[in-house]
Formats: structure tokens, C-alpha cells, sequence
């Protein structure tokens, strides 16, 4: 194997999906959704699929129609109007929409500044194109294992991160609503990271997928390509599978200034060349109609409940947590569950976080399964996340239901 592959694990999806499923555990693993898209989002797909034309290739930057209901949507996000010509790519996937933007800025060696934990998949999206990934903690209040926390209370140092750049630093990588904390970056942390990027005249990536899911007393999600002149530097990413519940379609996109979006897009007609059509159009229906209807809010609603349902079990069982602002995750302070001294445990996990541990044996005897954090941390610091699982509520209520009677075994 080449070396930029060679070292790979398998990855913690890849072991905790297919163990939810021969154990019948239910599975608040992997985040995706167990309901459907809006039924008039899927009557689009399948409308689309009887056009001759949008089952062909779309143009690479993505079909106008979802650029401009993208433009639409969006240019009030960032309080500009944004050109669906030259500022919107859309990708094959958020993850793909950040690969590429790796490929397009990226030289051997540069360095990319991740804020730990992270989600998992930057790493190699990073290491795949020459770069090296550079880490700063968000840290969690230091009583977090006693008391349930906002996710607010982790917080970035921000001398700390400016102590990580050197001449080689290309890129600082956001997430907000962050994976697996939930955390939402309000404008004042916004602010002094776009300074710092500023500073040393660094590009922005961020993440925002989950960026229609955030909660009261929010009322509004800031973003850093919207404040001062960071959209000069700001590369945002989004998803249409997390806004409709079409994880499986791999469509996202990426939205930014033409200078930067360019080299981003450059790289992207060289891997997937274009996007998979019928889909784009779907995800064009719901952005349309999300222009009249409130659907976004109507989903936060429903989400709302959900982080409801499942929170209350960790209440009662008095594990610990963290409150997410946005997303669909709720991380789990496990400290106080124990499982069997003696408990046989699969080998492929000898080589794993002592979370793996806990989490598998949750799904395998509680019948709940979820993810275990530390393939959100590089190794070194695993132990950080020991005590920990993460569990996703995008999920039906009686789901949800079912696996709160689960948990309550555990008392
Ligand atoms: N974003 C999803 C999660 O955190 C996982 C995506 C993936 O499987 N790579 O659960």
C-alpha cells in the first residue's frame, strides 16, 4: 500500500455500525438518521430520476438550480449576496467539500491547526494531501465529570492557539455546532479566531454542517464569514445530507470568496469530477421550500425533543453530560458504569482507547450502542477521553424510547 494509506485503522465506524447491527443493539452510534428526508424532498428525487437530463453530469460546480436556491438561502446567513456563479461548489459530501479544500491549499508539510477533539475524518483528509495536522485542546470545565455541563463550558485558550502557528501554518480548521461536543462558537470566540488568522494571514475551513440544529436560547448561529472581513479568508461548508436527513446522498458544498473557492474547486473536478444529479435537485426542493415554510425551525423543534428523550436517562442514571448547543450528540461522562473485571473483550480492541471498551460492551450487553470518543483525539491523549461515549439522537422517538428502557437497566 502506498504510505499515506498504509498506517490506517479501521475506523471507529467502521467497527461500531456493524456491531449495532449483529447484536440488534439500537444503534445511537454513527449520526445518521433512522426516518426518511421530507416525503416532498424524496418526491423530488424521484422526479428527478424520471428526467433524462438529471440523470447525466451536472455541471462540476454544481447544478444551478441547488446553487442558486444555495444562494438564496444562504446570502442572508452571511448578510451579502453570495453569486452562485463563482462562490458555490457543490461537493460530493461535506467531507469531500473539506478534501478537496485540503487538496487545493495544501503543500507537503503545511501545517493545519485541528482543535482536539475533532472529527475524525480531517485527520486523514489532511495527512492524505501532504499536510500535517497541529493540535489544540478545547477543554472541558474541570469538574465536568461531577456535574452535567453546556457545551459552551469547553472552551478554546486562544494564546494557546496562536502558540501552535509557524511559518508553515496554512489553515485553521472550525467546527461549529462542533462533533462530538456540540458546541456552537459564539461571535466573541469567532472574532479572536479570525484575528489570529489574520495575524499570520491563514484560511479559514469551516465546518458547519450541523448548521441548521441549534438550540434555545440560541437564536441565532453565528458564523466567522459573516463578521469583520473574515469572508475574505473563510471557506464554509455545509451539508444537505444533516439538513434533510439524506446523510446517504453525499451532497454538501462549499461557499466562499471566488479567490479561495477556485483552488478548492480545482481539485474537486480531478476526484469526483461531479456530483450525483438527482439528488442535487432534491436537496434544491427543500432548500426552495425552506425559503416559505419554517422547516428548519420545525426540525430544531423536533431535535429539541429528541435531545430531550434521550437526556433525561442520563439525569436519572446521574452519568454526567454535556449539553449540546447544536447537533445531534450528546457526549457522556460513563465513569460511574461499570462493567465485569473479567469481561472477554475481542482483541481488535486491545489496540484501541479504554472507551472502546465501554462502548462495546454497552451495545453488546445493554443493547445501546454509541461512539467512543477517543478516535476524536490523537493517541497520545486518549486517556482524555476514557470516561466517555458519544451518543447521537437523530433518531424516532420510539427508538430513542426504546433505548432510554435499555439504559435504565444500568441504574
Ligand atoms: N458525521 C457522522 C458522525 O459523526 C459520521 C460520518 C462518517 O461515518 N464518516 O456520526
Amino acid at each position: 500500500p502506498a504510505s499515506r494509506v498504509a498506517s490506517f485503522d479501521t475506523d471507529v465506524w467502521s467497527i461500531f455500525t456493524p456491531l449495532a447491527a449483529e447484536t440488534k443493539a439500537i444503534n445511537l452510534g454513527q449520526g445518521f438518521m433512522n426516518f426518511g428526508p421530507p416525503a416532498f424532498v424524496q418526491e423530488a428525487a424521484k422526479h428527478a430520476i424520471d428526467q433524462v437530463e438529471s440523470n447525466q453530469y451536472s455541471h462540476p460546480r454544481g447544478r444551478i438550480r441547488l446553487r442558486n436556491a444555495l444562494a438564496a438561502s444562504y446570502s442572508p446567513e452571511f448578510g451579502r449576496e453570495l453569486n452562485p456563479e463563482t462562490e458555490i461548489i457543490v461537493t460530493a459530501g461535506a467531507n469531500e467539500a473539506i478534501f478537496a479544500t485540503f487538496a487545493g491549499f495544501l503543500d507537503e508539510g503545511s501545517e493545519v491547526i485541528c482543535m482536539e477533539p475533532f472529527f475524525d475524518q480531517y485527520i486523514p483528509n489532511i495527512t492524505m494531501n501532504g499536510g500535517k495536522p497541529v493540535y489544540v485542546p478545547l477543554r472541558a470545565p474541570a469538574d465536568s465529570s461531577e456535574r452535567t455541563v453546556s457545551s459552551h463550558e469547553w472552551r478554546l485558550d486562544i494564546d494557546e492557539l496562536r502558540s501552535k502557528i509557524t511559518s508553515k501554518t496554512k489553515i485553521i480548521i472550525i467546527n461549529t455546532p462542533h462533533n462530538p461536543i456540540g458546541k456552537v462558537f459564539d461571535e466573541e470566540e469567532l472574532m479572536a479566531i479570525g484575528k489570529v488568522a489574520e495575524e499570520h494571514d491563514l484560511i479559514i475551513l469551516t465546518d458547519e454542517v450541523y448548521d441548521r440544529l441549534y438550540y434555545p436560547p440560541l437564536k441565532k448561529f453565528p458564523r466567522i464569514a459573516s463578521l469583520a472581513n473574515f469572508w475574505e479568508r473563510t471557506i464554509t461548508v455545509g451539508s444537505g445530507g444533516k439538513s434533510f436527513a439524506a446523510t446517504g446522498w453525499r451532497v454538501g458544498w462549499l461557499i466562499g470568496p471566488e479567490h479561495l473557492v477556485k483552488y478548492s474547486f480545482a481539485a474537486q473536478t480531478r476526484v469526483v469530477f461531479c456530483v450525483n444529479s438527482p439528488c442535487q435537485e432534491a436537496i434544491a426542493a427543500g432548500l426552495e421550500a425552506s425559503l416559505v415554510k419554517p422547516i428548519f425551525q420545525e426540525q430544531t423543534d423536533e431535535y429539541l425533543k429528541k435531545r430531550g428523550i434521550l437526556s433525561a436517562v442520563f439525569d436519572k442514571l446521574k452519568l454526567p453530560y454535556t449539553v449540546p448547543e447544536g447537533a445531534y450528540f450528546i457526549l457522556v461522562n460513563t465513569a460511574k458504569i461499570s462493567y465485569p473485571k473479567d469481561y472477554k473483550f475481542p482483541e481488535l480492541l486491545d489496540s484501541r482507547g479504554e472507551d472502546f471498551k465501554m462502548c462495546y460492551w454497552l451495545t453488546k450487553e445493554i443493547g445501546v450502542c454509541s461512539i467512543p470518543p477517543s478516535e476524536f483525539y490523537v493517541k497520545e491523549h486518549w486517556p482524555l477521553a476514557k470516561d466517555f461515549a458519544r451518543f447521537a439522537f437523530c433518531k424516532t422517538d420510539d427508538v430513542l424510547n426504546e433505548a432510554v428502557k435499555r439504559l435504565e437497566k444500568l441504574e
